[in-house]
């Protein structure tokens, strides 16, 4: 099922939650809603599910506004922070519910609901613990049964509202395979809130990026991460290197640095903050580049993959933040309180629409 949002906006009294939010979502997407706290992720995810109203625009699914729909038509699944399993019920029956209380004309027969539970069961990795309560399983469990609860129902639509929040790193990393691999198997049109960068960054196809009730970006994740539209969407998704400074002729003039933009912005001039993200910040001893900036190394470490530094600017002591490969690391091999040239590879600046 595609999923159209056109031009919603959500009062609650004078607040503006949602402010004319635009979006158009593929048949068989996984999308993320990812933004701060307040920024109505939740609020437009209760409005797509039908569980919200909204005070202008309209939803389409599949092109059918979903207000001409009954719930039954919607046929969307809903999984939620909190678990919102039946306590009484055991992990095969939580997963039956959705079948056991469909119409009579359309409700699968005993046979199949149990074929159906265990084969989800068994998708989950639960299946050995089909006959325990709630209560008995841990977060994480919770939260598959959960997800198996909801596809059992065979959604064409399935909303997820921060669903590995309230679990701790190591079983949130886990879920979120689990989600990619379900939502690979299943194809499901897919939408699920976080306000966690790295999990929207490592599991949806395209993220959402909200603040303040509108949308900043919308993009995969490389492209909001490496190609930020907004100041807000730097710092919002990973670590970022600010230059404070001028902007004249196309170059913005930082410490004692100059450094010429590759979007030019020759016509304006005025204060101005280039942003960069780690990754883009190049280490060298060569001196040959005129707009090198110098400064000294004063911590490298490895996380994962990466290998972080952190320098000095030594013409205006700012805190630099650079990120190199394990190899770019190795070839150069920093020593702490060493001095270094450092040129920005993709400096981006926006400029005021009052210069
Ligand atoms: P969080 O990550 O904290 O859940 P969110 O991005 O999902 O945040 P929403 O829950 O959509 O944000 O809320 C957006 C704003 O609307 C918040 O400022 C919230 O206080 C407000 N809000 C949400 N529901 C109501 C309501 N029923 N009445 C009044 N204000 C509300």
């Amino acid at each position: 099922m595609s999923i159209q949002i056109r031009n919603i906006s959500k009062n609650f009294g004078s607040f503006k939650a949602l402010q004319n939010i635009d979006l158009t979502i593929k048949r068989g997407e996984l999308v993320a809603l990812l933004g701060p706290s307040g920024s109505g992720k939740t609020s437009l995810l209760r409005i797509i599910a039908g569980l919200e109203s909204a005070d202008e625009g309209t939803i389409l699914f599949d092109d059918r506004p979903t207000h001409s729909l009954d719930a039954n038509e919607r046929q969307v699944g809903f999984v939620f922070q909190h678990y919102a399993l039946f306590r009484h019920m055991t992990v095969f029956d939580n997963v039956a519910y959705g079948l056991k209380v469909r119409p009579r004309n359309v409700r699968p027969s005993k046979a199949e609901i149990k074929a159906k539970v265990e084969e989800l069961l068994s998708l989950v990795k639960l299946d050995h613990l089909a006959s325990r309560y709630p209560d008995q399983l841990s977060g994480g469990q919770k939260q598959r049964v959960a997800l198996a609860r909801a596809l059992a129902v065979e959604p064409k639509v399935l909303l997820l509202d921060e669903p590995f929040g309230a679990l701790d790193a190591k079983v949130r990393k886990e879920l979120r395979r689990w989600l990619r691999k379900l939502h690979d198997d299943f194809h499901i049109t897919s939408i699920f809130v976080t306000h966690d960068q790295e999990e929207a960054l490592d599991v949806a196809d395209r993220i959402v990026v909200m603040n303040e009730g509108a949308i900043e970006q919308i993009g995969s994740p490389e492209e909001v991460y490496d190609h930020p539209q907004t100041p807000f969407v730097y710092n919002f998704l990973g670590n970022v290197n600010l230059f404070h400074g001028r902007l004249e002729k196309g170059r913005l003039h930082h410490g004692s640095i100059q450094t010429t933009l590759s979007d030019n912005h020759l016509e304006t001039s005025g204060d101005a903050t280039g942003y960069v993200r780690p990754h883009d910040l190049k280490i060298t001893r060569n001196n040959e580049h005129t707009e090198r900036i110098l400064a000294r190394v004063f911590h490298v470490h490895a996380i994962g993959s990466v290998v972080r530094v952190e320098l000095n600017r030594l013409d205006n002591n700012e805190f630099l933040e650079a990120e190199l490969t394990k190899n770019e690391a190795r070839e150069l091999n920093l020593s702490v309180g060493e001095e270094v040239y450092v040129l920005p590879k993709q400096l981006k600046v926006f400029v005021p629409e009052d210069f």
